[in-house]
């Protein structure tokens, strides 16, 4: 036997001792520990292609859970945690600062709609939610104290079908039914739910859509702290997207009755949506804002929220005379220094055009997915392409199937949806809606 043929069978051999090993040890999102749906061994991944140990290139329609912006390993994120290593990693950010935090803050009060000038910067999606609504919690406890007031604005409001995160606070603002957290409802926060949107983005617009939601704030504004909301688009409930009036009427409807906005841009952040921000769609600016995912063009774990410098000073002013959060990897040097590169490249790339063409190559190629039998809707916003089936998907099968096809799309309930990377082009968008035709004709892939 070649030495080649020897080493070759060594690596499988280890490859499959790692996933045996990871099968009965490793907790994956979302899936069970006993009989846990299948994990594929990645050795590397490069530009829009994910490598497998098993020898696979698949082109990657998700983007990491919509984080990554300009490929993997991309040169120039490499450099910028290079360089940033080679000065340090991470220090505490009690009593220490550094440039790249610092930059970075910069950026984003330059970026981000106006009025958000203060910076909290954290560690993943769901904090910057539970930061973002301690914040409002903790402005109104500092204004009732400030104002010799009693406090009475202790709850949220939100829209069903929405997702926040994972964590407590996070969750006890995600949908209360079709969220995957119904089995922790009696420790959670209680807060109030408004009927989902259901005038769909582009569609005619009519008020009747906010008469629930304007009910619900007239009833309990005097316990609302904030409303919060993801603009724009639905992502974890379904991709839905929305009408811009809908967020428009939420911005007027908190100032009417003096609630904070917070809006959760985890998902939409940085282009996704056809805007640098989702905001932008209706022209508001949200009191907190919460970033995420895309932040380092999906490198590293990093998020940040971000408030009004009234928001800030109130809190300060207060009781405890500084906001109750500080995380041991707040400001990570590394997370910062490669999100400062990833929004230059952003500017750089002409994230615009970028969108753009990706926009338009999907909304030509979704188009006869229509009239498909298993498809119940199409739609494309922006960088996001999604197909709505009439059955479940079954994860396992489709998957494999995805994998064979030469492309990672994980779809999730009746939802296959496309979020690539926006280095993308129109050959390797094509290979990915060709999969999902093929797919779509596999009765085996649905439930
Ligand atoms: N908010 C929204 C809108 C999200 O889509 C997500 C993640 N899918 C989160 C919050 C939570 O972010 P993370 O997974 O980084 O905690």
């Amino acid at each position: 036997m070649s030495k080649k043929h020897t080493d070759v069978t060594a690596s499988k051999q280890i490859n499959a001792d790692l996933l045996q090993f990871d099968k009965e040890h490793v907790w994956h999102p979302y899936t069970s520990m006993s009989s846990p749906l299948p994990s594929y061994l990645v050795e590397s991944a490069n530009g829009v292609h994910i490598n497998l140990a098993s020898g696979e290139s698949l082109i990657d329609g998700m983007s990491s859970w919509w984080s990554v912006l300009h490929g993997y390993n991309h040169p120039k994120l490499n450099a910028a945690l290079v360089e940033q290593a080679g000065k340090m990693s991470h220090v505490m950010f009690g009593g220490l600062t550094h440039p790249s935090a610092i930059i970075l803050c910069k950026k984003l009060i330059q970026l981000t709609p106006a009025g958000l000038d203060k910076v909290f910067l954290c560690d993943s999606g769901s904090v910057s939610v539970e930061v973002a609504m301690k914040m409002a919690l903790q402005y109104w406890h500092s204004k009732a104290h400030l104002e010799n007031n009693a406090l009475t604005k202790t709850k949220l409001l939100t829209v069903k079908n929405g997702y926040h995160g994972d964590t407590f606070a996070a969750m006890s603002v995600c949908d209360p039914v079709t969220g995957m957290h119904q089995i922790f409802e009696q420790v959670l926060m209680q807060n109030y739910f408004a009927p989902a949107p259901s005038i769909n983005f582009g569609e005619q617009w009519h008020d009747d859509d906010t008469k629930a939601l304007r009910q619900l704030f007239n009833q309990h504004h005097h316990e609302l702290a904030a409303f919060i909301i993801e603009p724009i688009v639905q992502g974890t409930g379904g991709m839905r997207f929305y009408h811009p009036q809908y967020l428009k009427t939420c911005r007027q409807l908190c100032d009417q009755y003096n609630v904070l906005l917070i809006v959760d841009e985890i998902a939409t952040g940085f282009g996704r949506t056809g805007k640098l921000f989702a905001c932008e769609w209706a022209d508001i600016s949200p009191d907190i804002i919460c970033l995420g995912k895309t932040l380092t063009g999906g490198y590293m774990t990093l998020a940040a929220t971000l408030c009004t410098s009234d928001i800030a000073n109130t809190i300060s002013n207060g009781e405890a005379g500084c906001f109750m959060h500080g995380p041991t990897f707040m400001g990570n040097a590394l997370a910062c220094a490669v999100a400062n590169v990833s929004i230059d490249l952003l500017f750089e790339n002409n994230w615009q055009l970028q969108v753009q063409t990706i926009e338009k190559s999907l909304k030509e190629l979704l188009q006869p997915l229509k009239t498909n039998n298993r498809v119940k809707d199409t739609r494309v916003l922006g960088s996001i392409g999604a197909i709505e089936c009439l059955q479940a998907v079954n994860v396992a099968v489709i998957q494999k199937r995805f994998v064979e096809l030469g492309v990672w799309i994980r779809p999730f309930g009746t939802l296959i949806y496309i979020i690539p990377p926006l280095i993308i082009t129109t050959a390797q968008l094509t290979t990915l809606v060709n999969a999902i035709t093929t797919v779509l004709a596999e009765d085996k892939c649905f439930i």
